[in-house]
């Protein structure tokens, strides 16, 4: 038998309230416990307002849990982390600089050996498929392109944590499937942890070991299905029988969510 893992991010019972300027509560999260296993892929699943992003800022230490508590490797999470990379919807890149020297913006900020990271963020561009467009600058690229080097930029401090909120969201659906294949070829070649929130059932289930439902607001998972299909993934996992009765269970809950909405 083997000996079970420690969990790399191991959230547990964390509530969130926020205060609004009237001085009224809003709770956010509750009672939410997510553990995520080193190189696993998680995808977070949930309507608006449920506290996903939420939960990605403060796995990321950028925000400070109400009640209980994050550990990352055994260790709580109590300031912004230099160990987890960050990507969002809209990339934001800075316009006046190249998409190399985008990339190399990490680097820059943590002082690390300018000739090492050079090479580095060149591997990463040839590994995000922009191996040439260095030299560009960010308003010459596409959508999924910009989303690519945003990648190659999270990456490039190595950190050992993805979480990635709503990547691809704003992409045109052929690119936002292309960048999931793409997504599953870079994890498989750099093996993060990965925790990726989405409104998209289908791109989480081609993309996660596991996902986590979450409630409406307030927030907490709901459930953890496991997602059992082989990798490596194609565009063809979406015709795979286990895929399509997976997506019909989360179907379900979305189903019945906007019939309690309505
Ligand atoms: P999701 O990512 O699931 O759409 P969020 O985590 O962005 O949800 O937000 C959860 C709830 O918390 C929302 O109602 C949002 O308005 C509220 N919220 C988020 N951040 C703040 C904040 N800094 N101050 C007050 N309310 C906030």
């Amino acid at each position: 038998m083997s000996a079970s893992v420690r969990p790399l991010i191991d959230v547990c019972d964390v509530q969130k309230q926020f205060r609004s300027r009237s001085g009224t509560f809003l709770q956010a999260l509750s009672d939410t416990s997510l553990a995520v296993q080193p190189k696993q892929f998680v995808c977070i699943v949930g309507p608006s307002g449920c506290g996903k992003s939420t939960l990605l800022r403060m796995i990321a230490g950028l925000e400070t849990a109400s009640s209980g508590k994050i550990l990352i490797d055994g260790v709580p999470v109590s300031s912004p982390r230099r160990d987890i990379g960050l990507v969002f919807q809209s990339p934001v890149m800075l316009p006046w600089r190249t998409i190399l020297k985008n990339v190399l913006v990490p680097a820059e900020v943590m002082k690390s050996d300018r000739a090492a990271s050079l090479q580095r963020a060149h591997d990463l561009l040839k590994l995000v498929g922009l191996e040439g467009f260095g030299d560009r600058y960010p308003d010459e690229l596409s959508g999924g392109m910009r989303q690519r080097a945003a990648i190659a930029r999270a990456l490039m401090h190595d950190p050992e944590i993805l979480l990635m909120d709503e990547p691809f969201g704003a992409l045109d659906a052929l690119t936002r499937e292309a960048m999931n294949l793409e997504l599953l070829r870079i994890w498989q070649s750099s093996m993060k942890t990965v925790v990726l929130v989405t409104h998209s059932i289908e791109e989480a289930l081609l993309l996660s070991d596991k996902v986590a439902v979450f409630a409406p607001r307030p927030g907490f998972v709901r459930d953890l299905l496991d997602v059992p299909i082989a990798r490596p993934r194609s565009a063809a996992t979406r015709s795979d029988p286990t895929f399509i009765s997976l997506a019909e269970r989360l179907r379900g809950y979305f189903e019945a969510e906007t019939a309690h909405a309505g």
